[in-house]
């Protein structure tokens, strides 16, 4: 057997975000080991980079708000493709993860009479945001970090997880290496839990940072799991455009949230140009109308800023296409107007989007306070993951579960803001239940010497090829490039081929790429190791996009613009077939019981 170091848990948790932190101290407060296995340093993920908020009907903005008119909200922003039980047990469970977040620590912001404060975001009918400033993933990290550190749960830092180990049919433990120094780790574990994050680094302008590979999408794929979803990317609308360097970095929807309005070259607010049929009854008819909305005026509607962000990204593009968009192919998010209608407009926006201001003062000499920024639409999410039942969180395979960003169904065919925190907190603290009464209810698993060395093996084979010249980096920005332009935010058919086209032909470079050094900090090797994963994960997009041929959420096909009313009652899995191409299937998706159903006639 290759030479490593061992670690036996009852449960791993591979990903230390917030989805895998709530599920490693869940599983820890049911009994179970733990161990909590990290790409990078505990505390640097995207969790951390969060910043508008978390979603959850606590109503204390607006007493109109509950579970049901937030289920209905993010069934209607998923376009109904969405799994209903998750999209249920979220709405219902997320004011109890919050609170539970609360009493840990976590310092939200307040009203005036000392609850959590809400603010708006979009397709959330009332103010549904708990949040801390534009920081509030930094609060939930250090509270979860500081929870799950005095809980006892052994740590792994820096320590990549490159393949699930098998026992049978059965989820034995998962091989790593350290990026330090390249040692290799075997984890023995009676669960695993994948809480590995997205995939956002398979496209070119992205406000995702260098950990997202898609490596749990990957990894669950491999050992034989369904994925299902994965036409279903998320184009965030507000990204930096300029200067270049920072383009793609997220510009929270806060901004719109408290009263930012989208203008294009000509000064033109053009969200009210095109309000999609299923929203006009919850949309603001004018500008006045969206204003008082912003502040508070209960009886006033959403301004079009706040629709869902898939809507409001094509807009975008639209307006870029036809040639009024903002000199660096943009266009002009303004927060600063709202000096015509405050008197300390400038301390108030200091006060609510500090992240905000500074990046823009530092990263592109912009005051927020006085300029409108330049923004367009950045490669934000993945509403598609790994196929899970929606009470437990296990996967496909036994023993495996996965929560958080790389796990799917509660989205639907587009995610709305802030409904990602609540998803990794109720649906982290449902897959460390249920993993470690997983863990405590089977037998201890074997873990196969052939598998490792053949891991083994895989991880070293870069340094073993004489090397085509081309370098592990190449091959990743070529597959960017072809990500952004030939399965991005806008797609058709032969874009599409084309793109499957290229990346059978990068699978064939990235296998002759060879690595220079040794495995000490070698961060080449890395992300020739992390190609694979781009690989498997880039298919599963461009053919899952090619099998749905309509218009759906994230997914738009220019040649099919429309929603079919068919396609709406399926999502699409992908799966390893047994000679090792990628099949897919049509899964129906369930009928709603009547009573949810109900729910969402109710709520119009
Ligand atoms: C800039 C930005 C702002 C956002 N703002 C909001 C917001 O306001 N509200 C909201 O709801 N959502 C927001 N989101 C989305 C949300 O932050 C993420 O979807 C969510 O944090 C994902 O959490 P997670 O726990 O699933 O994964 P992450 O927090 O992404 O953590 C993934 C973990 O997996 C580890 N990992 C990955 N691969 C491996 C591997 N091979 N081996 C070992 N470990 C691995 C990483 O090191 C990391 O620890 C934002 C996202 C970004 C990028």
């Amino acid at each position: 057997m290759s030479s490593h170091l061992e670690h036996e848990h009852d449960v791993l948790v591979i990903g230390a975000g917030g989805a895998g932190l709530r599920a490693a101290i869940e599983a820890s407060a049911r009994g179970a080991d733990v161990g909590l296995v990290c790409k990078s340093l505990l505390g640097k993920a995207h969790t951390v980079m969060a910043e508008g908020g978390v979603a959850a009907a606590l109503a204390n903005v607006d007493d109109r708000d509950s579970w049901r008119v937030h289920f209905a909200d993010t069934m209607r922003g998923g376009q109904y493709v969405n799994n209903w039980r998750m999209a249920e047990l979220h709405a219902k469970e997320a004011p109890e993860r919050v609170r539970e977040l609360e009493a840990w620590g976590a310092l939200f912001d307040r009203t005036d009479d000392g609850r959590i404060l809400q603010r708006n975001f979009g397709g959330h009918r009332y103010p549904r945001l708990a949040h801390v400033g534009d920081r509030t993933g930094l609060e939930m990290i250090r509270v979860l970090q500081d929870r799950g550190v005095h809980q006892g749960i052994a740590v792994y830092m820096e320590t990549n997880v490159t393949t699930l180990l098998m026992d049978g049919g059965r989820v034995a433990g998962a091989f790593a290496y350290d990026r330090e120094r390249g040692r290799f780790r075997v984890f023995r574990a009676k669960a695993v839990v994948l809480a590995t994050g997205g995939i956002g680094r398979a496209y070119k302008i992205t406000s995702n940072s260098w950990e997202y590979t898609g490596d749990g999408h990957a990894l669950a794929y491999h050992a034989g799991a369904d994925l299902i979803d994965m036409e279903f990317v998320q184009f965030h609308p507000t990204g930096m455009v300029w200067p270049p360097s920072v383009r793609g970095i997220l510009v929270t929807e806060g901004v719109r949230g408290e009263g930012g309005v989208l203008k294009n070259r000509e000064g033109r607010r053009f969200m009210f140009d095109d309000i999609p049929e299923n929203y006009r009854a919850q949309t603001a008819d004018s500008e006045e109308e969206g204003w008082r909305y912003t502040q508070g005026d209960k009886s006033a509607r959403r301004p079009p800023e706040l629709l869902t962000r898939d809507h409001v990204a094509r807009c975008i593009v639209r307006e870029v296409r036809e040639g009024r968009g903002s000199p660096h192919g943009g266009v002009f998010l303004d927060i600063s107007w709202i000096k015509a209608r405050v008197s300390d407009a400038e301390d108030r926006i200091k006060k609510k989007l500090p992240s905000m201001y500074h990046q823009f003062k530092q990263l592109a000499d912009i005051d927020i306070t006085r300029e409108p920024m330049e923004i367009g639409p950045t490669t934000h999410y993945i509403m598609g993951g790994i196929r899970v039942d929606g009470d437990t969180q296990m996967s496909t395979v036994p023993g495996l579960f996965a929560c958080g960003e790389c796990a799917a169904g509660l989205h639907g065919a587009n995610r709305l803001g802030g409904n990602s925190l609540s998803d990794l907190l109720v649906f982290g603290q449902r897959a460390g239940e249920h993993a470690a009464a997983f863990a405590a209810s089977s037998g201890a698993t074997a873990v196969d010497a052939g598998q490792v060395d053949e891991a083994a093996r895989r991880a070293l084979a870069p340094f073993d090829r004489p090397g085509s010249g081309e370098g592990a980096y190449q091959v990743q920005h070529a597959l960017q490039e072809t990500m952004q332009d030939l399965a991005g935010i806008v797609r058709n058919e032969g874009d599409l081929r084309a793109a499957l086209g290229r990346v059978e032909e990068l699978r064939e470079r990235a296998e002759t790429v060879g690595v220079a050094g040794n495995r000490e900090y070698n961060p080449g090797w890395h992300t020739a190791l992390d190609l694979r994963n781009l690989l498997t994960v880039s298919e599963a997009v461009i053919r899952s996009a090619l099998d749905r041929k309509e218009s759906r959420g994230g997914h738009f096909r220019e040649d099919f613009p429309d929603k079919d009313p068919a396609a709406g009652k399926y999502n699409i899995a992908t799966r390893r077939a047994a000679d090792g191409s990628m099949e897919l299937e049509r899964v129906p998706v369930r009928e709603l019981p009547d009573e949810l159903q109900a729910v969402i006639e109710e709520m119009g």
